[in-house]
């Protein structure tokens, strides 16, 4: 369940491709098509509004193919939900907006597929979005109002996931970063804060690592994203529009938030989840 595309490379990317070669169904959810969202090549900075969204539509089913994941939808169809913007701008307040969406009714819209294809195992952000971008904040909404739609409607998803990243883990990638910055196309660094969902080490609860070549599909979904993520040579850090330098992470961190975890830290988001039944 994401906010944009590029959103699930970024977050989720090893752990999809992982699932994926495993035979797992996997199944993404992206609530809007980033139309506002900034563009960093030169020679496609004329897409803007729907022509943005259209393009990022494309952008997404290649990240897809690179991760191995078939089956990917847009809530409520393309153009149902459109991108809020950041947090205080003006387009928050229009209506079409994610941000501006009836939560019920936009979590009814996940609860059927939920209801359709009865995951083990659901990921989304926690109650910030990860970094308080509305669409974020808003898919955490309709994520766990969707859990409970679906649960009285009779499916009852065993284990909910938020994206985390562990303080130390994201301050040592860090230090990295800023040694190796003169090497790298980008002139400065983010900072720790600047990473989503980051916590204290004792939060974590799962952590999902595919192996080279679950991080090397990673890379390259995210460089799919050509319109919002530009990836370095050596795939070890990437940056967003604002052109600061942030790690790639190849090993991706979990917070559980419902059902029971399975040991100190996971190294499977399925773990415990064989007996998974439906709600009588
Ligand atoms: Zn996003």
């Amino acid at each position: 369940m994401h906010a944009h595309p590029d959103d699930e490379s970024i977050n989720n990317g090893a752990t999809m491709a992982r699932y994926a070669a495993e035979g797992a169904r996997v199944t993404l959810v992206t609530c809007t098509l980033g139309e506002r969202g900034e563009v960093i090549p030169p020679q496609l900075r004329h897409l803007t509004g729907s022509a943005l969204g259209e393009h990022r539509r494309h952008e997404l089913a290649a990240a897809m193919a690179e991760l191995g994941v078939e089956d990917f939808r847009l809530l409520g169809g393309a153009g149902r939900y459109g991108d809020s913007g950041m947090m205080g701008l003006p387009d928050n307040d229009d209506p079409g907006s994610f941000w501006q969406a009836d939560v019920d009714e936009a979590a009814a819209l996940l609860a059927e597929v939920v209801l359709e294809v009865r995951p083990q195992v659901l990921v989304t952000y926690d109650e910030d979005g990860g970094y308080g971008h509305p669409d974020h904040i808003q898919a955490h909404r309709v994520a766990m109002r969707a859990v409970e739609l679906a649960e009285d409607a009779g499916w009852r998803i065993p284990k909910v996931y938020v994206n985390r990243a562990p303080r130390s883990v994201v301050g040592a990638a860090f230090v990295r970063l800023r040694e190796e910055l003169p090497g790298l196309p980008f002139d400065k660094s983010a900072v720790v804060t600047d990473v989503p969902g980051v916590v204290d080490d004792g939060r974590i609860t799962a952590e999902i690592d595919g192996g080279p070549r679950c991080a090397a599909a990673k890379a390259a979904a995210m460089r799919a994203h050509a319109t919002q993520v530009e990836v370095a040579p050596g795939e070890r850090y990437f940056a967003l529009s604002n052109e600061l330098a942030q790690p790639l992470f190849p090993t991706e961190y979990y917070e559980l938030v419902r059902g029971e975890p399975v040991g100190k830290r996971e190294n499977d988001l399925f773990a415990g989840t064989d007996d998974a039944t439906e709600v009588a």
